[in-house]
């Protein structure tokens, strides 16, 4: 089986080094300047249990000029070609009203969604373990409302990923 997944979430939440760490080369440019990514960017990986094609997008947010306008657009544009959606979000901070603007256009689409906690190689970092906690809950509000299954992982270290690959090819 093979499908196309769609990477998307707020600039800066690491869609680009996901898929850069899935499909083993550098595709697509990854930097701490938001909205790197103009275009969508395509990266294929091949599993014994499927085919992924991996779609990255730029991040989307509530747009302040006209070219951040059109990449918005283009990101929204790629959620209806997609078999399914991976919603990225940044998991070593709680869910902020960018995660929600993008939550709530997704309310409107029937592509399957995943919520993927990314940089949990972070948390070891943060100071006591109720921080966690807290954080958890602010993304599982938002899953739960859509009935959205959680991945969490780490984009650059690779922890969780074969999770991550499990639950989106029970959905293909
Ligand atoms: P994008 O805008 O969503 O495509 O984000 P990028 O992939 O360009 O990453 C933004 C920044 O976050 C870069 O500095 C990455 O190195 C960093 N980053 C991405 N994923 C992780 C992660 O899992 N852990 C940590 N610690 N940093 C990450
Ligand atoms: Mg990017």
């Amino acid at each position: 089986k093979s499908g196309f997944i769609g990477i998307i979430g707020r600039p800066n939440v690491g869609k680009s080094t996901l898929m850069n760490h899935l499909v083993g080369q550098k595709i697509a440019i990854t930097s701490p300047v938001a909205q790197t990514t103009r275009n969508r960017l395509r990266g294929i990986l091949t599993t014994p249990e499927a085919q992924f094609i991996f779609v990255d997008t730029p991040g989307i947010h509530k747009p302040h000029h006209q070219l951040g306008k059109v990449l918005v657009k283009n990101a929204i544009g790629a959620i209806s070609t997609v078999d399914i959606l991976v919603l990225m979000v940044d998991g070593s901070v709680e869910a902020g009203g960018g995660d929600r603007f993008i939550t709530e256009i997704l309310t409107q689409t029937k592509t399957p969604v995943i919520l993927g906690l990314n940089k949990i190689d972070l948390r070891s970092s943060l100071s006591r373990s109720r921080d966690v906690e807290v954080i958890d809950r602010s993304y599982q509000e938002l899953a739960d409302n859509l009935n959205w299954p959680i991945a969490k992982f780490s984009a650059t270290t690779g922890e969780g990923l074969p999770d991550l690959l499990t639950l989106l090819g029970d959905r293909l």
